[in-house]
């Protein structure tokens, strides 16, 4: 069975100070009901993906949680280290206290010419340390409107895995499908879209790496989720949690998701 994970992907937003505000909150409904007696069986995993100068706040902070409880960075360089100013590498990430890290997110490649070459390098650096890799997969709507959703994805994909051990997808790779037109507009794919694209993912990992690491693989959908969609979506067969902007700015936005799935 997969663990369900609802990640919270911050983007540019909130300080040092707002993240510590986001935490007294969030914490003090944690250790309230519905969530106290819920959390403490749920097969629910909770990720948040803060900006790297809230890191450190933020897994103070998380010391209190539940298990299941962790935290992720946006991105990563690949190399382990040296004159690449302004970049953070894999180890770096690592011992700020973080499980997981984006990879391959729209607005890397769209704003900052992330390619599928420097997503699979980024990929393999965070496989050689303890973080998983969160690979954002997703065409814009351009790409939907030409018919070619599902070439983009598998392209994206097997790109972004190249290399990649099967045996290590079930455990240590996630895959978020958001597709660019859903991201940030208040438009969500439909259940039916979002599950048909879930799902053909998970059958393009298993036709090149295996039905095993396809079954474990856990395929997270994005894209404008808020509490009154969230459900709908959880509750299909290939869809294994969401990938939250927005609506995980707020601790109540965010807490109203959990509740949902
Ligand atoms: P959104 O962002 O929920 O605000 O659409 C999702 C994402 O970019 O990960």
């Amino acid at each position: 069975m997969r663990k369900m994970l609802i990640a919270g992907n911050w983007k540019m937003h909130m300080t040092a100070g707002e993240t510590e505000q986001f935490f007294r909150e969030f914490m003090a409904s944690l250790r309230q009901p519905p969530f106290r007696e819920a959390l403490g069986r749920s097969r629910l995993e909770v990720a948040l993906f803060p900006p790297f100068t809230s890191l450190y706040v933020a897994a103070f902070a998380l010391e209190e949680a539940p298990r299941g409880f962790s935290l992720g960075a946006q991105t990563v360089h690949w190399e382990t280290h040296g004159a690449f100013t302004g970049e953070i590498s894999p180890a770096m990430v690592e011992e700020s206290g973080c499980r997981y890290c984006l990879v391959g997110h729209s607005e890397r490649r769209h704003l900052f010419g992330e390619t599928d070459e420097m997503t699979n390098l980024k990929v393999r650096a965070l496989l050689a340390t303890s973080l998983r890799p969160v690979l954002c997969v997703g065409e814009t709507l351009a790409e939907r409107e030409r018919g070619e959703t599902f070439t983009v994805v598998r392209r994206q994909l097997l790109k972004g895995l190249e290399s990649v051990p099967a045996h290590r997808l079930g455990q240590d790779v996630v895959v978020a499908y958001e597709p660019v037109w859903a991201i940030g507009t208040g438009k969500t794919a439909s259940d039916d879209d979002a599950q048909e694209v879930c799902h053909f993912l998970r059958s393009v990992v298993g036709d090149q790496l295996g039905a095993e690491g396809a079954e474990s693989l856990r395929v997270l959908y994005g894209g404008s989720v808020k509490a009154e969609n969230s459900a709908g979506l959880m509750a299909r067969p290939d869809i294994d949690g969401a990938l939250v902007g927005g609506a995980s700015l707020k601790s109540d936005s965010f807490l109203a998701i959990l509740r949902e799935s």
